[in-house]
């Protein structure tokens, strides 16, 4: 089945006054498929990703994962989907100051019941991925940001995620730098892993095999000719 299948998907906040910050929202990608979602600040970008990455539940249609019906589960069956199928990235790398890389990585597994001994080498073999084999017992204080954002891909790859789901993951970095963040997501996204990127740069909206547009609720699709 595919990973992400939206149908008519939206979600209205009750208020008062009530909001609907995203409407009939029709989307289906596909294992392998890299995906960016552009659109100006407000236009429901957050509210898109919290339902992909079923942190909200949508208040009309449906969504399945991998084929999984998550609207009508249960909260703990849906968090435990999410912690199986979905890695996060976000602007700021949200790294425990005090823990090395390979600590940071390894307590993505802790609750996803992985055995104590197993994780720090699953850990080690996810840094290895994103290019910090040797930076493993690093801080995050001593890692540039390129770096920072690197374990935290390595993090939300550990558990064997479905779908990568990355908020504005180069928001906080030099042009340069974002650029082999997003050459990164690029080389995994070719490895066959499934990658979602919500950004408000237009230049890295770009580097998608598909771009969505959501503008005031609604989302549109231009097709690359
Ligand atoms: P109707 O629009 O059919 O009159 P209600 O306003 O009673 O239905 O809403 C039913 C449910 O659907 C509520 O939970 C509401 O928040 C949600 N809802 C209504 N319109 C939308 C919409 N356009 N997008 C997403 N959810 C919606
Ligand atoms: P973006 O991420 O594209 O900036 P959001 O998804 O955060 O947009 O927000 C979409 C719209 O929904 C905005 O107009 C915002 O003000 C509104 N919104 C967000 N959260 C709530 C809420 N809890 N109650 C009512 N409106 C909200």
């Amino acid at each position: 089945p595919p990973v992400i299948e939206l149908r008519q998907a939206g979600l209205r906040y009750p208020g008062p006054p009530p909001f609907t910050a995203l409407d009939g929202c029709d989307l289906t990608v596909h294992q392998g498929e890299f995906v960016t979602v552009v659109g100006p600040s407000g236009a429901g970008k957050s509210t898109f990703l919290n339902i992909v990455g079923l942190l909200d539940i949508p208040t009309r249609g449906s969504y399945l994962l991998d084929g999984f019906d998550t609207v009508n589960l249960r909260d703990r069956d849906r968090t435990a989907l999410r912690g199986q199928r979905i890695g996060f990235v976000f602007q700021s790398f949200h790294l425990l100051p005090h823990r090395t890389a390979v600590e940071n990585v390894a307590l993505a597994l802790v609750y996803n019941g992985t055995p104590r001994k197993a994780r720090g080498d699953l850990a080690r073999q996810a840094l290895l991925r994103v290019g910090l084999g040797h930076r493993v017992e690093a801080l995050p204080t001593t890692l540039s940001g390129g770096e920072r954002q690197r374990v935290a891909i390595a993090r939300a790859l550990v558990g064997g995620p479905s779908l990568l789901l990355c908020d504005e993951p180069t928001g906080n970095l030099d042009t340069a730098t974002a650029d082999t963040i997003l050459g990164l997501l690029e080389d995994l996204n070719q490895a066959g892993m499934t990658v979602l990127v919500i950004t408000h740069d237009t230049a890295v909206a770009q580097r998608g095999c598909r771009t969505l547009t959501i503008r005031d609720g609604k989302m549109t699709e231009r097709v690359k000719e």
